[in-house]
């Protein structure tokens, strides 16, 4: 199935009850051969309007997170585990993330990244079965077939200073472990600043 087909899928989808309470269903976007996927948890009230992931506040910081270590967004896949916003932004359920997850495992076999951050804890421990973020942020997973690295979300670190800390300094892991794997397009110069945390 491409990654089109998938997309085309998830528009329609009514497996599970988010399809009722949404207004666009949030498939992801990015290349088809993008070494790096980042998996959140689920549209908040702008994707849901728009039907792109991370567009709001948690996106624009997720896009400055990504210019510290040099990467553009347009270069990374950008999906999340359920593609229908739960009402108030809740945690989705076990059974709205087991009947979504095949629209992630089939986009994961599309695009066979070479890294897969997981962004805050829903999606750590949907993919990994860990659910201890502070115990695994920024640090290299291998499950199966795939190599995970571990990020806070970027929502969480936006209204905590001390995480936003912790976050920042695992990008700049996220890059070194990049820079370690043969031929990977992510080997441009960082740029090496760091964030105002009030911004
Ligand atoms: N938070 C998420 O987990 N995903 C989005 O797409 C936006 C905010
Ligand atoms: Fe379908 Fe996933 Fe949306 Fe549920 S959240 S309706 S499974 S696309």
């Amino acid at each position: 199935m491409s990654l089109e087909d998938i997309a085309n899928k998830v528009q329609v989808c009514t497996q599970c009850p988010l399809s009722k309470s949404r207004t666009l269903a949030v498939p992801g976007e990015g290349p088809v051969d993008a070494e790096l996927m980042f998996v959140g948890e689920g549209p908040g009230a702008m994707e849901d309007i728009q039907g792109k992931p991370f567009v709001g506040s948690a996106g624009k910081y997720l896009d400055t997170l990504l210019g510290l270590i040099g990467i553009k967004r347009e270069e990374v896949f950008i999906v999340n585990i359920v593609k229908c916003r739960p009402p108030g932004n809740r945690v989705p359920s076990w059974d709205e993330r087991n009947a979504c997850l095949p629209y992630l495992h089939a986009q994961i076999q599309c695009i066979n990244p070479r890294l897969i951050c997981t962004l805050g804890n829903t999606a750590l421990e949907t993919l990994t079965g860990e659910n201890s973020i502070s115990r695994v942020h920024g640090c290299l997973l291998r499950k199966e077939n795939n190599q995970f690295f571990p990020l806070y979300h970027p929502a969480a670190a936006l209204h905590n200073p001390a995480l936003r800390v912790t976050l920042e300094s695992d990008m700049y892991e996220l890059k070194k472990t990049l820079d370690k794997f043969e031929g990977s397009s992510y080997s441009s110069e960082i740029n090496n600043k760091t964030l105002d945390p009030f911004l």
